[in-house]
């Protein structure tokens, strides 16, 4: 920013509490995410929710800027680079990706979650992703477009606020979620090593099966899976996916197509808004089974996991208007007629005879 003499001032805000300062009672860092959090949550005490501090500094640092030149220069060349940018990459989902771009988007969709009954209702519809249920704030935290404290502090107040214990827990849930990327942050930092391959070793003797064919049909959403190919047509149309669908297209990719988790987690980032090293590598560790995570194998069937988190098919035939005339038991099932499919492909794998051949796979690391 030489050129345009602004000064660039490096501030600590990325986290909560830095992984530097946060160890178990042995001085190690922590490698599983329960005791992080009580740990985590222990430590809040030290964090300064006061802003003010934070406005002084913009206006000290700000004030020799003319207000109208920010807004008549600055806005407007980065606004015209940004609209060149989704032009050159192809980029269609504007309008249907949630999240939105710069700080007075972040600030507005934050606006949205905590004064609707969105955050304190957030336990119950957080797992379906046919409903608006959660914050998209995901796209403004990588990019640092709202600060994690802002977030926080928000969460405190509606707590004190809110004397009913149901919704106390509904914030909850969410204050979890946001320490879910604080640990995969400490993770990293931590575990550098994390980057490069899987956390439990023994997944290095693992026989993947890479098909080509199928990782494509995987990422072009063919796969003849309703739920899989929802989401991936979801992530490539608007640069965004559903939490509860990343959990299982990774475990799809990795346990029923026995591709490397490597390849899923490589292409999420050359895709999702949101992308982040840190929180892209944990979920897919996570759901490899590679990770931190304690439990061993975790194995998701993607028509159990339709029937309990998308009973009605609305999110899958929003994305696949293929099978909006389908019968809704048929699609969960997995058992859509030949004569009803138009143009819409037959499964690719079982996912019970996948599952036998990973479960066969596994037992030999
Ligand atoms: C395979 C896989 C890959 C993922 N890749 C990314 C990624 O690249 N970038 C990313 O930000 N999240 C990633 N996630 C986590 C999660 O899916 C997204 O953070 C969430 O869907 C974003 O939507 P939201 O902002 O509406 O979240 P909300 O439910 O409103 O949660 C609030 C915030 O908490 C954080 N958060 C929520 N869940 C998680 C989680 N499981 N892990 C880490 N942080 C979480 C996010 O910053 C999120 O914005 C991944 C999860 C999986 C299973």
């Amino acid at each position: 920013m030489k050129n345009s003499n602004i000064e660039i001032v490096d501030l600590w805000d990325h986290l909560l509490i830095n992984p530097a300062e946060i160890s178990t009672g042995s001085n190690t860092p922590y490698t599983v995410y329960g005791p992080f959090f009580k740990k985590f949550k222990g430590q809040l005490d030290k964090v300064n929710f006061d802003n003010e501090e934070d406005k002084d500094f913009k206006f000290e640092k700000l004030k020799d800027l003319d207000d109208e030149l920010i807004e008549s220069k600055l806005v407007t060349k980065s606004k015209t680079i940004f609209d060149e940018f989704l032009k050159n990459i192809n980029f269609s989902g504007i309008g249907i990706c949630p999240c939105r771009p710069g700080e007075i988007g972040a600030e507005k969709l934050l606006e949205s979650f905590s004064s609707s009954n969105k955050i304190t209702s957030y336990h119950l519809a957080r797992d379906f992703p046919s409903e608006d249920g959660t914050s998209y704030l995901s796209g403004s935290l990588r990019f640092g477009t709202i600060s994690i404290r802002s977030l926080w502090k928000k969460t405190l107040l509606l707590n004190l606020i809110n004397e009913d214990t149901k919704k106390i827990q509904s914030i909850e849930t969410w204050q979890k979620e946001l320490a879910w990327r604080e640990f995969y942050q400490h993770c990293l930092f931590h575990y550098p090593e994390l980057e490069k391959g899987p956390y439990r070793k023994k997944w290095n003797n693992f026989s993947w099966n890479d098909n080509q064919e199928w990782f494509n049909r995987w990422s072009e959403g063919q796969t003849g899976v309703p739920i899989i190919d929802a989401s991936m047509r979801q992530l490539n149309q608007s640069g965004w996916m559903h939490n509860r669908c990343r959990m299982i297209v990774a475990s799809f990719l990795v346990k029923d197509l026995i591709c490397n988790w490597k390849l899923g987690e490589k292409k999420f980032m050359e895709l999702l808004v949101d992308g982040d090293l840190a929180a892209n590598n944990g979920g897919w560790q996570w759901s490899a089974s590679s990770g931190m995570d304690p439990k061993p194998l975790r194995i998701f069937n993607p028509y159990t996991q339709t029937k309990k988190f998308d009973p009605l098919c609305k999110y899958i035939k929003f994305w696949i208007p293929e099978l909006s005339g389908i019968n809704n038991s048929e699609i969960i099932n997995g058992d859509i007629s030949k004569l009803e499919k138009i143009n819409y492909p037959s499964p690719i794998v079982s996912h019970n005879v996948q599952q036998r051949i990973f479960k066969t796979l596994y037992a030999t690391i």
